[in-house]
Protein backbone atom coordinates (compact mmCIF):
# COMPACT_ATOMS: atom_id res chain seq x y z
CA UNK A 1 0.00 0.00 0.00
CA UNK A 2 2.73 2.45 0.44
CA UNK A 3 6.85 3.53 -1.09
CA UNK A 4 7.31 3.50 2.93
CA UNK A 5 6.93 0.05 3.95
CA UNK A 6 8.82 0.47 7.24
CA UNK A 7 7.01 4.04 8.52
CA UNK A 8 5.21 2.84 11.39
CA UNK A 9 1.83 4.71 9.88
CA UNK A 10 2.00 3.24 6.69
CA UNK A 11 2.09 -0.14 8.44
CA UNK A 12 -0.73 0.55 10.32
CA UNK A 13 -2.79 1.21 7.68
CA UNK A 14 -1.79 -1.91 5.71
CA UNK A 15 -2.39 -3.71 8.73
CA UNK A 16 -6.13 -2.20 9.14
CA UNK A 17 -6.32 -2.87 5.46
CA UNK A 18 -5.97 -6.27 5.77
CA UNK A 19 -7.97 -6.58 8.83
CA UNK A 20 -10.58 -5.10 7.41
CA UNK A 21 -11.22 -7.53 4.17
CA UNK A 22 -10.65 -10.29 6.78
CA UNK A 23 -13.13 -8.94 8.72
CA UNK A 24 -15.90 -8.97 5.64
CA UNK A 25 -14.56 -12.83 5.02
CA UNK A 26 -12.11 -12.35 2.85
CA UNK A 27 -9.65 -15.36 3.89
CA UNK A 28 -7.98 -16.75 0.74
CA UNK A 29 -4.22 -16.18 1.44
CA UNK A 30 -3.53 -15.76 -2.60
CA UNK A 31 -6.36 -12.79 -3.01
CA UNK A 32 -5.07 -11.02 1.07
CA UNK A 33 -1.75 -11.18 -1.05
CA UNK A 34 -2.59 -9.83 -4.52
CA UNK A 35 -4.39 -7.05 -2.88
CA UNK A 36 -1.75 -6.06 -0.02
CA UNK A 37 0.54 -6.19 -3.12
CA UNK A 38 -1.27 -3.70 -5.26
CA UNK A 39 -1.11 0.38 -4.40
CA UNK A 40 -4.63 1.51 -4.61
CA UNK A 41 -3.46 5.03 -4.43
CA UNK A 42 -1.92 4.25 -7.81
CA UNK A 43 -5.64 3.88 -9.48
CA UNK A 44 -6.66 7.36 -7.85
CA UNK A 45 -6.25 11.25 -8.01
CA UNK A 46 -5.65 14.11 -6.20
CA UNK A 47 -7.01 14.29 -2.31
CA UNK A 48 -8.66 11.13 -2.95
CA UNK A 49 -5.23 9.06 -2.99
CA UNK A 50 -4.88 9.86 0.88
CA UNK A 51 -8.03 7.83 1.46
CA UNK A 52 -7.03 4.62 -0.79
CA UNK A 53 -6.39 2.54 2.18
CA UNK A 54 -10.08 3.01 3.96
CA UNK A 55 -12.08 0.27 3.13
CA UNK A 56 -14.96 3.01 1.20
CA UNK A 57 -15.81 3.22 -2.45
CA UNK A 58 -14.12 6.40 -3.58
CA UNK A 59 -14.36 8.67 -6.90
CA UNK A 60 -12.72 8.56 -9.72
CA UNK A 61 -13.24 10.08 -13.67
CA UNK A 62 -16.23 10.18 -15.48
CA UNK A 63 -18.76 10.18 -12.20
CA UNK A 64 -17.73 6.66 -11.36
CA UNK A 65 -16.15 5.01 -8.51
CA UNK A 66 -13.61 2.54 -7.65
CA UNK A 67 -14.68 0.04 -5.63
CA UNK A 68 -14.81 -0.93 -1.94
CA UNK A 69 -11.41 -2.86 -1.16
CA UNK A 70 -13.32 -5.90 1.17
CA UNK A 71 -15.82 -6.37 -2.11
CA UNK A 72 -13.17 -6.45 -4.16
CA UNK A 73 -11.76 -8.87 -2.34
CA UNK A 74 -15.05 -10.61 -2.02
CA UNK A 75 -15.14 -10.99 -5.70
CA UNK A 76 -12.15 -11.94 -6.26
CA UNK A 77 -12.49 -14.92 -3.66
CA UNK A 78 -15.76 -16.00 -5.20
CA UNK A 79 -13.81 -16.30 -8.76
CA UNK A 80 -11.46 -18.64 -7.31
CA UNK A 81 -8.99 -18.35 -9.68
CA UNK A 82 -6.21 -20.23 -10.81
CA UNK A 83 -2.80 -19.32 -12.82
CA UNK A 84 -4.18 -20.74 -16.09
CA UNK A 85 -7.77 -18.94 -15.91
CA UNK A 86 -8.24 -16.44 -18.66
CA UNK A 87 -10.69 -13.08 -17.23
CA UNK A 88 -12.90 -10.84 -18.58
CA UNK A 89 -14.26 -8.34 -16.60
CA UNK A 90 -16.86 -5.39 -17.58
CA UNK A 91 -16.22 -2.20 -15.94
CA UNK A 92 -12.41 -1.35 -15.67
CA UNK A 93 -13.40 2.08 -13.96
CA UNK A 94 -9.65 3.29 -12.28
CA UNK A 95 -8.72 -0.65 -13.58
CA UNK A 96 -7.93 -1.24 -9.83
CA UNK A 97 -9.78 -4.49 -9.70
CA UNK A 98 -8.06 -5.28 -12.84
CA UNK A 99 -4.17 -4.93 -11.17
CA UNK A 100 -5.68 -7.51 -8.69
CA UNK A 101 -7.28 -10.13 -11.30
CA UNK A 102 -3.35 -9.77 -13.06
CA UNK A 103 -1.76 -11.44 -10.19
CA UNK A 104 -3.74 -14.13 -10.14
CA UNK A 105 -4.83 -15.30 -13.61
CA UNK A 106 -3.12 -16.01 -16.45
CA UNK A 107 -4.97 -13.00 -19.13
CA UNK A 108 -7.45 -10.48 -17.80
CA UNK A 109 -9.31 -8.47 -20.73
CA UNK A 110 -11.54 -5.60 -19.41
CA UNK A 111 -13.84 -3.33 -21.07
CA UNK A 112 -14.62 0.11 -20.24
CA UNK A 113 -17.26 2.12 -21.93
CA UNK A 114 -15.62 5.42 -21.22
CA UNK A 115 -12.57 6.48 -23.35
CA UNK A 116 -10.82 8.51 -20.77
CA UNK A 117 -11.20 5.79 -17.93
CA UNK A 118 -9.99 3.22 -20.16
CA UNK A 119 -6.72 5.03 -21.24
CA UNK A 120 -5.85 6.25 -17.52
CA UNK A 121 -6.42 2.83 -16.42
CA UNK A 122 -4.48 1.38 -19.00
CA UNK A 123 -1.80 3.69 -18.17
CA UNK A 124 -1.76 2.66 -14.51
CA UNK A 125 -1.72 -0.82 -14.75
CA UNK A 126 1.20 -0.45 -17.54
CA UNK A 127 3.10 1.51 -14.73
CA UNK A 128 2.69 -1.28 -12.05
CA UNK A 129 3.63 -3.90 -14.65
CA UNK A 130 0.62 -5.51 -15.02
CA UNK A 131 1.47 -6.57 -19.07
CA UNK A 132 -1.24 -9.51 -18.92
CA UNK A 133 -4.19 -7.10 -18.68
CA UNK A 134 -5.85 -5.85 -21.71
CA UNK A 135 -8.44 -2.63 -21.62
CA UNK A 136 -10.81 -2.63 -24.28
CA UNK A 137 -12.59 0.51 -24.89
CA UNK A 138 -16.48 -0.39 -25.33
CA UNK A 139 -19.58 -1.99 -24.76
CA UNK A 140 -19.12 -4.51 -21.94
CA UNK A 141 -22.53 -5.68 -22.61
CA UNK A 142 -21.56 -7.30 -25.77
CA UNK A 143 -18.68 -9.15 -24.30
CA UNK A 144 -15.18 -9.58 -26.21
CA UNK A 145 -16.38 -13.01 -28.54
CA UNK A 146 -13.31 -12.88 -30.69
CA UNK A 147 -11.61 -13.58 -27.19
CA UNK A 148 -14.10 -16.10 -25.75
CA UNK A 149 -14.71 -18.39 -24.04
CA UNK A 150 -13.60 -16.95 -20.69
CA UNK A 151 -13.13 -19.10 -17.89
CA UNK A 152 -13.93 -16.76 -15.67
CA UNK A 153 -16.47 -13.26 -15.93
CA UNK A 154 -16.47 -10.66 -13.58
CA UNK A 155 -18.96 -7.53 -13.44
CA UNK A 156 -18.01 -4.66 -11.73
CA UNK A 157 -21.85 -3.00 -12.58
CA UNK A 158 -24.65 -4.18 -12.14
CA UNK A 159 -27.28 -5.92 -14.27
CA UNK A 160 -30.87 -6.18 -14.06
CA UNK A 161 -30.69 -9.84 -14.89
CA UNK A 162 -27.00 -11.84 -15.93
CA UNK A 163 -26.90 -10.91 -19.67
CA UNK A 164 -27.10 -13.98 -21.70
CA UNK A 165 -24.76 -12.67 -24.17
CA UNK A 166 -22.07 -13.00 -21.21
CA UNK A 167 -22.54 -16.37 -20.34
CA UNK A 168 -23.17 -17.40 -23.73
CA UNK A 169 -19.17 -16.46 -23.57
CA UNK A 170 -18.31 -18.48 -20.48
CA UNK A 171 -16.64 -21.49 -20.67
CA UNK A 172 -18.54 -25.17 -19.57
CA UNK A 173 -17.04 -25.29 -15.49
CA UNK A 174 -16.55 -21.29 -15.91
CA UNK A 175 -17.97 -18.96 -13.37
CA UNK A 176 -19.60 -15.76 -13.52
CA UNK A 177 -19.45 -12.90 -10.68
CA UNK A 178 -21.60 -10.23 -10.98
CA UNK A 179 -23.58 -7.74 -9.20
CA UNK A 180 -27.68 -7.99 -10.04
CA UNK A 181 -30.92 -5.63 -9.15
CA UNK A 182 -33.46 -3.34 -10.45
CA UNK A 183 -32.58 -0.63 -8.40
CA UNK A 184 -29.58 1.68 -7.72
CA UNK A 185 -29.83 0.72 -3.93
CA UNK A 186 -30.81 -2.90 -3.94
CA UNK A 187 -29.02 -5.55 -5.46
CA UNK A 188 -27.22 -8.82 -4.59
CA UNK A 189 -23.86 -10.22 -5.25
CA UNK A 190 -24.61 -13.46 -7.62
CA UNK A 191 -21.97 -16.46 -8.43
CA UNK A 192 -22.96 -18.42 -11.09
CA UNK A 193 -21.46 -21.35 -11.85
CA UNK A 194 -21.93 -23.05 -15.29
CA UNK A 195 -21.78 -26.97 -14.99
CA UNK A 196 -22.52 -29.78 -18.01
CA UNK A 197 -26.44 -29.26 -16.96
CA UNK A 198 -27.10 -25.62 -16.45
CA UNK A 199 -27.01 -23.25 -14.14
CA UNK A 200 -25.86 -23.03 -10.65
CA UNK A 201 -26.34 -19.66 -8.33
CA UNK A 202 -25.52 -18.51 -5.01
CA UNK A 203 -26.09 -15.86 -3.32
CA UNK A 204 -22.92 -13.25 -1.78
CA UNK A 205 -24.92 -10.78 -0.36
CA UNK A 206 -26.31 -7.29 -1.04
CA UNK A 207 -23.79 -4.97 -2.81
CA UNK A 208 -24.09 -1.36 -4.04
CA UNK A 209 -22.97 -0.87 -7.71
CA UNK A 210 -23.04 1.54 -10.66
CA UNK A 211 -25.49 0.19 -12.99
CA UNK A 212 -23.87 -1.41 -16.37
CA UNK A 213 -25.69 1.06 -18.89
CA UNK A 214 -25.87 -0.31 -22.66
CA UNK A 215 -23.38 1.26 -25.31
CA UNK A 216 -20.18 3.04 -25.23
CA UNK A 217 -19.98 6.76 -23.63
CA UNK A 218 -20.16 9.62 -25.80
CA UNK A 219 -17.47 12.17 -25.11
CA UNK A 220 -19.71 14.99 -24.35
CA UNK A 221 -21.10 12.57 -21.49
CA UNK A 222 -18.44 13.39 -19.26
N1 LIG B 1 -13.74 -2.23 -11.42
C1 LIG B 1 -13.62 -0.81 -11.20
C2 LIG B 1 -14.87 -0.18 -10.62
C3 LIG B 1 -15.83 -0.01 -11.69
S1 LIG B 1 -17.15 1.09 -11.49
C4 LIG B 1 -12.43 -0.45 -10.38
O1 LIG B 1 -11.73 -1.36 -9.89
O2 LIG B 1 -12.15 0.74 -10.25
C5 LIG B 1 -18.11 0.46 -12.86
C6 LIG B 1 -17.59 0.81 -14.22
O3 LIG B 1 -18.40 0.13 -15.16
C7 LIG B 1 -17.67 2.29 -14.57
O4 LIG B 1 -16.41 2.78 -14.90
C8 LIG B 1 -18.62 2.32 -15.76
O5 LIG B 1 -18.28 3.31 -16.73
C9 LIG B 1 -18.44 0.92 -16.32
N2 LIG B 1 -19.52 0.44 -17.19
C10 LIG B 1 -20.87 0.56 -17.04
N3 LIG B 1 -21.52 -0.01 -18.07
C11 LIG B 1 -20.56 -0.50 -18.92
C12 LIG B 1 -20.59 -1.19 -20.16
N4 LIG B 1 -21.73 -1.49 -20.79
N5 LIG B 1 -19.40 -1.54 -20.72
C13 LIG B 1 -18.23 -1.24 -20.13
N6 LIG B 1 -18.14 -0.58 -18.95
C14 LIG B 1 -19.29 -0.22 -18.35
Amino acid sequence: MSLHPDDPEDMERRMRFVFALRSSGVLDQDVLKAMEAVPREAFLEGIFRDRAHEDTPLPIACGQTISQPSVVGKMTQALALDRRCKVLEIGTGSGYQAAILSRLARRVYSIERHKDLARAAWRALEKLGCSNVIVVHGDGALGLPEQAPFDRILLTCAAEDPPKLLLDQLRPGGIMVLPVGQSATVQTLLKITKTETGLEYADLGAVRFVPLVEGVASEVSR
